[in-house]
């Protein structure tokens, strides 16, 4: 079907390889090359000087092929299941997102929880079954004095808050490469505040007397998940090329190339060949 000739394409009237016909435009989306599997994104497209299809030349195996393959019956149908699945993939994203603000809320609020006492146990009963509770039944009373590895466990929580918005700051750079830094940063800042404001809300409405005492602690979670989120975005793709460069073979990298794009890198080879050293050293870092 692609099974176009690996010459160089010539001028049709002087026949000279030199004289290739000037680029008219780039692909600008994932195209596999149907020989090796390389990701054609960027690429430059030539119209063919004999036949003015326009082709893509792949830089990983040397293959022509068109630049245009929306030619198949099954095309219409591929594109409604594509507009399917993007629908799925926003609805996605919007749950992992808000379960991740909810989750940054939690950990705020069960801290607060921790250092206080409750009327009565922190056993919780439903029906027959004993619950020993996360988060107590009953409303806090006082605050603990003498907590046990008070600073062990205030560490340990804070770190808490910190991989959870390192994780959100993670999956943003990768799961959204179109963002500007900013919008990320904005994303990264919001999550914080609205779970801040959420759990300052409920704890002044089952802790009234001890809403200042709370405050600092709140600040500090929020405080603690700004930085998490922010450290997310900076090592985020970084550490998504390494998981990419570990978990996956060279093979099926180029499916992921957008981690490199994303970052204005090139694109990974998809194998190894004997190519010059030099273009090897540029790829995919
Ligand atoms: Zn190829």
């Amino acid at each position: 079907m692609m099974d176009v000739a690996t010459e160089e394409i010539v001028d049709a009237r002087s026949g000279d390889p030199k004289a290739r016909a000037a680029p008219v435009a780039c692909i600008d989306l994932d195209r596999f090359c149907g020989n090796c599997g390389y990701n054609l994104r960027t690429l430059p497209v030539c119209r063919d000087n004999h036949t003015g299809i326009p082709v893509v030349r792949c830089t990983e195996c040397g293959r022509f092929q068109s630049a245009n393959d929306a030619s198949t019956a099954l095309r219409p149908w591929l594109d409604r299941l594509t507009l399917f699945l993007l629908g799925g993939w926003v609805l996605f994203l919007v749950a992992v997102f808000a379960h991740l603000c909810l989750a940054e809320g939690a950990v705020s609020y069960a801290n607060l929880d921790e250092l206080t006492e409750h009327e009565g146990s922190s056993i919780r009963r439903i029906g027959n079954t004993t619950i020993r509770g996360w988060v107590n039944a009953s409303a806090p009373l006082e605050v603990t004095t003498e907590y046990p590895e008070y600073e062990f466990f205030i560490a340990s929580i804070l770190f808490g808050s910190f991989m959870i918005a390192f994780t959100c700051g993670l999956f943003a750079v990768i799961a959204m490469p179109h963002w500007h830094r900013a919008a990320y940063a904005g994303l990264m800042l919001a999550m914080p505040v609205i779970a801040g404001v959420v759990v300052a809300v409920l704890w002044k409405y089952d802790a009234p007397h001890l809403f200042l005492w709370g405050m600092p602690y709140i600040a500090a979670h929020a405080g603690a998940q700004l930085l998490g989120g922010l450290a997310g975005i900076a090592f985020g793709r970084p550490l998504g090329r390494l998981a990419v460069r570990v978990f996956l073979p060279p093979s099926v990298r180029p499916r992921v190339a957008f981690i490199w794009l994303a970052a204005g890198q090139p694109v990974p080879r998809s194998r190894v060949d004997p190519r010059p050293a030099a273009a090897n050293a540029t790829a995919g870092r």
